[in-house]
């Protein structure tokens, strides 16, 4: 179907990390913009929405791996601490 998107949990669900909603906001101002700076055509814009959007959020996806790793993984407590401190 021409002329259909997704964004933020529909378009990249990922584990609990405190970025969800933002993402999701973000994507919506974003494709606002794509929609804007594409006039008269829309399949453009999706492209170069969805193009954008999905590198973002596999760059999200893989930190909040990461900080679900170290929430519950094998080091945890440590791990967590270890984040929050640098260590
Ligand atoms: C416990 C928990 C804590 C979180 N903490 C944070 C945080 O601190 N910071 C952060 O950024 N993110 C956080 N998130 C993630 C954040 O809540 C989501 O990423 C965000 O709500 C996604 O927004 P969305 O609009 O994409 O989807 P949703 O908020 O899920 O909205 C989708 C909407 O569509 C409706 N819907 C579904 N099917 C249909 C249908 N067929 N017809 C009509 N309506 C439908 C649903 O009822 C819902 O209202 C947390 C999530 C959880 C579960």
């Amino acid at each position: 179907m021409p002329g259909v998107t997704l964004i933020g949990d529909a378009a990249h669900l990922m584990p609990p990390s405190g970025e969800g909603a933002n993402l999701a906001m973000f994507d919506g101002a974003e494709l606002g913009k794509a929609i804007a700076a594409n006039p008269g055509d829309l399949e453009a814009a999706l492209a170069a929405h969805e193009s954008a959007m999905f590198a973002r959020s596999a760059a999200e996806a893989a930190d909040a791996h990461e900080i679900l790793e170290a929430c519950l993984g094998d080091r945890a407590p440590f791990s967590l601490i270890d984040f929050f401190t640098g260590g």
